[in-house]
C-alpha cells in the first residue's frame, strides 16, 4: 500500500505551464524527497498527489488505481502542514482528533487512535495542553499525529520544518525518520535544503522549473549527477 505513480503530469496555471511533463513513481514504502530551488513547482507537485489541485493534463494513481477525479478526502492520503496550522484554542488531544471528528467518527475510536498516535509521538503528557504551552517541536509532532489518526496509506510534507531552528530541525529530522521505521508508510517530502534531502530519502527527485532533472539516490547523485544542474544544486565537487 501507498504506491503513487505520475503518469505524464503536467500543470499549467492561466498560460504559465509550472508541471512540464513529470512521470515517476514512489515505491510503497519508500522515503522520497523532492528537492529544487523555491519556485520549481514541489508545493504544486504534493498539491497535484493530494487532489488540492486538479492535474491540466495525465494521470495519477495510487496503489495502481486511477485518483485522478477523486477529491482529496477520497485518496487515502495525509498532508502534514507546518505547526502554525494547529488550532490554538482547543488542546492537544482535540487538534489530534479533529479530521476524526469532522469525519464523524465515535467517540471511543478518536480516544483510541489519539491515545495510540499520542504514544508513537511521545505526547502522552501532553494532551491536554493547548499548543502554546508546548515547544516548536512537540507542535510539530501534534500536526504529524493529526495525519496518523487518519491511518493514510502515504503521508506527504511541504517544507515542515521549515519555521524551526535549526537545531530543532536536525532533532525533527532523527524523529521523521523514527516515524517512517516505526509506520513503515510511504512518505513524500518537500525541501528546497539539500542537506535534508541527502539525510532523510530513500530517493531524491530533483526538480527545476516544472521538470525532473534526476530521480535516484542520494549515492547515485552525489557520484553520477545526471547534468550540471543536479550537479551544482546538489554541491558535488564535479
Ligand atoms: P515551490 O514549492 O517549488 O517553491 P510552487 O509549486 O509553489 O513552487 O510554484 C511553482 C510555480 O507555480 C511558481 O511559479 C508559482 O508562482 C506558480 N504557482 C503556484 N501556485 C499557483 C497558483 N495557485 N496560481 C498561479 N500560479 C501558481
Ligand atoms: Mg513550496
Amino acid at each position: 500500500m501507498g504506491q503513487i505513480t505520475l503518469d505524464h503530469v503536467v500543470k499549467r496555471f492561466g498560460h504559465q505551464e509550472v508541471i512540464k511533463d513529470v512521470s515517476l513513481t514512489v515505491e510503497e514504502g519508500a522515503f522520497v524527497v523532492f528537492v529544487g530551488p523555491s519556485g520549481c513547482g514541489k508545493s504544486t507537485l504534493l498539491r497535484l498527489i493530494t487532489g488540492l489541485e486538479d492535474v491540466s493534463e495525465g494521470r495519477v494513481l495510487i496503489d495502481g488505481e486511477d485518483v485522478t477525479e477523486l477529491r482529496p478526502s477520497e485518496r487515502c492520503l495525509a498532508m502534514v502542514f507546518q505547526s502554525y496550522a494547529l488550532f490554538p484554542h482547543i488542546t492537544v488531544r482535540d487538534n489530534i482528533g479533529f479530521g476524526l471528528k469532522i469525519a464523524g467518527l465515535p467517540k471511543a475510536e478518536i480516544a483510541a487512535k489519539v491515545d495510540e498516535a499520542a504514544r508513537i509521538l511521545a505526547l502522552e503528557d501532553y494532551l491536554d495542553r493547548k499548543p502554546r504551552e508546548l515547544s516548536g517541536g512537540q507542535r510539530q509532532r501534534v500536526a504529524i499525529g493529526r495525519a496518523i489518526v487518519r491511518s493514510p496509506v502515504a503521508f506527504l510534507f511541504d517544507e515542515p520544518l521549515s519555521n524551526l531552528d535549526a537545531a530543532l530541525r536536525v532533532q525533527m529530522r532523527v524523529e521523521i525518520n523514527k516515524l517512517r521505521d516505526t509506520l513503515k508508510t510511504t512518505m513524500v517530502y518537500v525541501t528546497h535544503d539539500q542537506v535534508e534531502a541527502m539525510t532523510m530519502a530513500d530517493r531524491i527527485v530533483v526538480l527545476n522549473e516544472g521538470r525532473v532533472e534526476q530521480y535516484a539516490t542520494p549515492l547515485e547523485l552525489y557520484d553520477r549527477p545526471a547534468n550540471l544542474f543536479v550537479a551544482g544544486f546538489i554541491g558535488s565537487p564535479r
